[in-house]
């Protein structure tokens, strides 16, 4: 059994955290360090450690993430010159929290994804 991390605590609003959207599947909440103008961590309601770990069972809370992506990122008005969604997937992917996230990024230009 995987261990909860801080990620359970917010979607269960045991502490604090700026919760943009909720549903059955996905919440959604501002980084608490944010790397770009909007940055939104956007995760499952269940417990799902690395993208290594997904089922297929797992599609419906994966393809709401995407899709609550699309919504915060027209309401945060950057849709139209765009953003990037990120998942970092362990050690050589960045990974530090182990409750799998994508990252909305946006608000300036990124650049290019490696330089
Ligand atoms: P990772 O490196 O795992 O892809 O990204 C983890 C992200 O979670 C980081 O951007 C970090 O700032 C964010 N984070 C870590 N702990 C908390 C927290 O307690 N609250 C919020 N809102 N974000 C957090």
């Amino acid at each position: 059994m995987a261990e909860e991390t801080i990620f359970s605590k917010i979607i269960r609003r045991e502490i604090a955290a700026d919760i943009l959207y909720q549903d059955e599947l996905v919440t959604a909440f501002r980084d608490i360090q944010p790397k770009a103008p909007t940055h939104i961590l956007i995760i499952p309601n269940h417990l799902i450690p690395t993208i290594n770990d997904v089922k297929s069972s797992d599609e419906k809370a994966l393809g709401r993430m995407i899709t609550v992506a699309a919504k915060l990122a027209t309401e945060a008005g950057i849709a139209e010159d765009g953003y990037r969604l990120v998942i970092n997937c362990n050690k050589h992917g960045g990974q530090e929290v182990f409750h799998i996230h994508m990252h909305l990024l946006g608000g300036q230009y990124l650049g290019p994804l490696v330089t």
